[in-house]
């Protein structure tokens, strides 16, 4: 059996779950849904990044002690996440015990392996980014990203031999066997090794909101390299992790039937998690790119440990062609999404609104039209339409001549495509419809022989379109296996 190891970032606990937030996780819940609907074992990995000075800075701010503020953050993303039917493997802190005890044990590897040394160093640093910005980086003196001046440290660090590596890492990009998508990410990440990069620190000082280096108690481990092992750490403490596999199998049944020698596995807490090592898929924004494509595989090949596979950098997005944001007051909250179109057709929406990889522009009117024309017009009305006519499919193991394309679309990640080549179906069955006008033929086995291959079509549409919307999917399923309709997607005015 296949495995199949993907993730999203962290999120940092400085802000609550907003649309970008749940845009990522769908996605990447999407494409957890597909492999496991294939059979293959996987683990999708999600959490929160709670340490550094930006979050000590914020849970001042809100009044709250560091770790109660963290508390308070992180179960609001656990339960935006059970609000969007988000099925993650395990949901990783970087205040757990587990994860902090790995972030020291693979630094002390690093500092006993010789990658690590200490040194003097001054720079700008912004707060905001948690990192150290060079001269050229800055507009007017100030952080492009934050609109303020980064201060000016001067400090003893602990560095990471990140010049050691780059050679070997430029090649494995190059010959994507870290596979960067798309491709203007990977053509950017290549123009990185062509400026040459330094070597970066590993541990702060001064910054008391985080881990402690074991041999140098007045440094803190950067929250960047807290962060990425994340990944790695989640898989060493077996025991603690609980995988939401029952109840997963139990969703998927009305679906199982409906996909040729499939199974969704559900794992039992005791399965060794190392053996889904290394991560198959990362995907993130394109803001922490670098950390991801060059840090972070720097840092896992100093360990001797196998390297991602593959990582994919999905768009950024305006709120009606502005950039989202507090000040502008446009910040939208899943909840708001999901209050108005439902969990699936939320689900649906985000990821209909424009290539998955590229920058876009989302708007509540534009997603309301495609609510519209996609769902209640098109798959729902879709549906009522055939539906009315009470002919059953019980067993619906049948190919369909799209399969390939629904299948190469998934391996590449093309989310949008899905989309659309459920709505051209949706689309075709209207025009069959249309055009044997069932309702006037009178002679009921007639009337169920042009009829049945649209239920399969329909049928399979709801097979393309399960991991996004699952309960959707179930539905119709059911409505042709008890020859009973309802209303699945109710006009929005
Ligand atoms: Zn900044």
């Amino acid at each position: 059996m296949n495995k199949f190891f993907i993730t999203t970032p962290i999120y940092y606990v400085n802000s609550q779950p907003h649309i970008g937030h749940a845009y990522t996780t769908v996605a990447v819940d999407v494409l957890a849904r597909y492999h496991r609907l294939k059979g293959e074992q996987v683990f999708f990995l999600t959490g929160t990044d709670e340490h550094g000075a930006k979050i000590c800075q914020a849970a001042q701010k809100a009044g709250h002690q560091e770790q109660k503020f963290c508390d308070l953050i992180s179960e609001q993303f656990k339960q935006a996440w059970r609000a969007l039917n988000i099925d993650y493997s395990y949901f990783i802190r970087t205040t757990d015990r587990e994860h902090e005890k790995g972030v020291v044990e693979f630094l002390t590897q690093l500092k006993d392996e010789g990658f690590l040394y200490e040194a003097d160093y001054g720079g700008l640093y912004c707060v905001g980014c948690e990192k150290f910005m060079t001269e050229k980086e800055l507009i007017d003196g100030r952080c492009p990203d934050h609109q303020r001046e980064p201060e000016k440290i001067s400090e003893k660090n602990w560095f990471f031999k990140l010049k050691e590596f780059l050679p070997r890492i430029e090649k494995l990009i190059t010959d994507d066997q870290i596979l960067i998508q798309p491709a203007n990410a990977k053509k950017e990440v290549l123009g990185l090794f062509k400026q040459g990069m330094e070597d970066f620190s590993v541990s702060r000082q001064n910054v008391s909101w985080g881990i402690k280096l074991p041999w140098d108690q007045s440094q803190t481990i950067y929250v960047w390299v807290d962060a990425l092992l994340n990944y790695w750490t989640a898989l060493q403490n077996n025991n603690t992790v609980i995988l939401n596999g029952a109840q997963r199998s139990e969703e998927s049944q009305g679906l199982n039937d409906n996909i040729p020698g499939s199974f969704v596995g559900s794992r039992s807490p005791q399965d060794d998690l190392r053996h889904f090592w290394p991560p198959d898929l990362h995907i993130m924004s394109h803001d922490i790119l670098k950390f991801h494509a060059v840090y972070w595989p720097a840092m896992l090949l100093a360990a001797g440990l196998a390297l991602p596979r593959q990582i994919f950098i999905h768009g950024y997005f305006t709120i009606n062609g502005q950039k989202m944001s507090k000040t502008i007051g446009n910040v939208i909250v899943p909840q708001e999404l999901i209050e108005k179109f439902g969990v699936d057709a939320t689900r649906y929406l985000l990821l209909a609104q424009f290539p998955f990889g590229n920058d876009g522009d989302i708007s509540l009117d534009r997603m309301i039209e495609t609510y519209n024309a996609h769902l209640a017009n098109g798959l729902g009305n879709l549906v009522a339409r055939v539906a009315k006519f009470g002919f059953k499919i019980q067993d619906s193991r049948f190919k369909n001549n799209s399969e390939e394309q629904y299948q190469k679309l998934m391996a590449d990640l093309d989310l949008y495509g899905v989309v659309k080549l459920a709505q051209e179906k949706i689309q075709e069955c209207d025009g069959q419809i249309n055009k044997i006008q069932p309702w006037k033929i009178k002679d009921k086995p007639e009337q169920e022989k042009v009829l049945k291959p649209i239920i399969k079509e329909i049928l399979f549409i709801s097979r393309c379109l399960a991991p996004i919307m699952l309960t959707t999917s179930q539905k119709i399923v059911e409505i042709f296996k008890t020859g009973q309709s309802e209303i699945l997607f109710p006009r929005i005015i």
